[in-house]
């Protein structure tokens, strides 16, 4: 594999490092030390990137707080709010090809696929929640408390209404799959409900919020309004969480850490939102259109190397066409190219570390020795750079670990179902999970489709399609796949809080 070279605007972003934290409008250098950000395709260096400490975190929530409360943005008109985050929009599109490649070299996805999914969508994101800032209405009611004037007095004697308030200081933590997408549906949202941000990327892919922060300086935020604090996850993660400051979490990341998170947010009932783990179900009836469901199923499962959390990772297929399907994924995922996310052949790219390459890697080992068969894949190839071949392992057993654990990695765990099983046996297979993120369902037979959608315990349900995420509809975890939402007026809804005042007219 050659070693792509960054164009001359991602060099010159590199280049600005070793970078420091964005706090209060001004970059400061932090006390965490510096951490090498590496390119996971080739494990060179790219850049290098101060960590915020604890006390780092503390400057900085203290500087969402000031200006949380001043009135340069408590006082400001929603219009004006949203127009900055349109503009911050336009910005984001303007960079779209440097956000994408900055992407592709600290996380290793294809480019077409960082253009497309990452860098691509987040414009839209900030303009769909700068539609927002002028929405958030409250409401007046109509109460039933008796009139103490009596019978026949004029005009009603309680005024009684409730506003919808920002929730404060927001704290996001992000991961390192889908960096920037996730950051802004938290940001933008947060953003437009009138809340201040202390954003913490991922520490291993800190960069394109570090770039993010710059747009955010152009598109004229106030200072304190948009922080970036890059940091490891139990100390600067963990002090944005504890810190007395910050008024809610929103989280996406391992069920392990929201856990850890809730259990830290109890100190003082910081309130949570969480888009955590899955183990999505796939289902293939002998109805369904197998001209796009085997690609589909494909995708679902090797987009990003597996590591999303809406991953279709456990495939359920008809008994009928378990013979076309598993063959036909087995030759889509023989014929990937893997390779550096910035070669245009590239249809995989590498995994995130070598840790997290160390961690699929035995889940498959798990698979293979309780009894699941190797169909493709299951190695990693030799040669540098976290890479590891897409994989299907067919395992009827339920309890195979590979088909119980979230392995966050390319790697399909396929099992057959009887043509005619009763729907609900096959809801309660489907359900068999602790998670309840997504499912996706393939079939002719669209009765059959609403039936199971409406069994099926998963915050979104996909019929004949895979990935239907849009800024308009909310999206949250059932079971322990999460607590609240993000996208649509619940994703903004979720930064707010409603007070409710009566005045008495009398
Ligand atoms: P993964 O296991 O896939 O790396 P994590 O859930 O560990 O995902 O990480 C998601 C985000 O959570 C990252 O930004 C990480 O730094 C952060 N994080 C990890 N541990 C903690 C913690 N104890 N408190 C707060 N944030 C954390």
């Amino acid at each position: 594999m050659t070693t792509p070279v960054p164009s001359p605007k991602v060099q010159a972003f590199l280049a600005r490092g070793p970078h420091r934290l964005f706090v209060d409008g001004k970059w400061l250098s932090g006390s965490g030390g510096l951490r090498s950000i590496t390119d996971p395709a080739t494990g060179l260096e790219l850049s290098q990137v101060t960590m915020a400490s604890p006390a780092d975190v503390g400057t900085a929530a203290g500087a969402a707080r000031r200006c949380f409360e001043s009135p340069a943005w408590r006082g400001m008109p929603p219009a004006v709010r949203a127009r900055l985050l349109w503009r911050l929009g336009e910005l984001l599109d303007a960079h779209a090809d440097e956000l994408a490649e900055i992407e592709v070299f600290n996380q290793g996805k294809p480019f077409w696929l960082a253009r497309a999914l990452d860098a691509g969508a987040i414009g839209e994101t900030c303009r769909y929640f700068a539609g927002w800032c002028t929405k958030l209405d409250g409401m007046v009611h109509s109460p039933s408390a008796p009139d103490p004037r009596g019978p026949g007095a004029a005009g009603p004697w309680l005024h009684m209404y409730s506003v919808r308030e920002p929730a404060g200081v927001v704290g996001a933590i992000a991961p390192w799959n889908v960096p920037l997408v996730i950051a802004m549906a938290k940001v933008a949202g947060a953003l437009a409900a009138g809340c201040t941000v202390i954003l913490k990327p991922a520490e291993q892919t800190p960069l394109t919020a570090l770039r993010l922060a710059e747009l955010v300086e152009e598109a004229g935020f106030p200072p304190g309004s948009f922080n970036v604090v890059p940091g490891l996850g139990e100390t600067a993660g963990a002090a944005l969480v504890d810190s007395p400051l910050v008024d809610r979490i929103t989280f996406t990341g391992s069920t392990d850490v929201g856990k850890l998170i809730v259990r830290a947010a109890a100190k003082d009932l910081k309130r949570v939102s969480l888009e955590l783990g899955g183990k999505s179900p796939l289902v293939i009836f002998a109805d369904a259109d197998l001209a796009r469901a085997i690609p589909a199923a494909a995708d679902s499962i090797f987009i990003n190397a597996g590591q999303m959390c809406f991953a279709g990772s456990r495939l359920f297929v008809a008994h009928s066409v378990r013979g076309k399907v598993l063959d036909g994924i087995a030759a889509i995922a023989r014929d990937m190219k893997l390779g550096h996310g910035m070669d245009p052949e590239t249809a995989m790219g590498p995994l995130i570390s070598e840790e997290q390459r160390a961690r699929v890697a035995g889940y498959v080992a798990q698979g293979l020795a309780a009894g699941g068969q190797l169909l493709c894949g299951g190695a990693a190839p030799a040669g540098p750079g976290n890479f590891f071949a897409p994989t299907v392992i067919a395992a009827e057993n339920p309890l195979n670990p590979a088909a119980q654990a979230e392995i966050f990695g390319p790697v399909l765990v396929a099992a057959t179902f009887p043509d005619q099983m009763p729907e609900q046996e096959l809801l309660t297979r489907l359900n068999a999970t602790p998670f309840g993120l997504a499912a996706s369902l393939w079939t002719g037979d669209i009765a059959r489709a609403h039936r199971l959608a409406s069994g099926i315990q998963a915050g979104a349900v996909w019929v004949n399609c895979i990935n239907m995420l849009d800024d308009a509809a909310p999206m949250g975890g059932f079971k322990q796949s999460g607590w609240g939402y993000e996208g649509g007026r619940a994703g903004v809804e979720e930064f707010t809080q409603l007070k409710t005042i009566a005045i008495d007219l009398t």
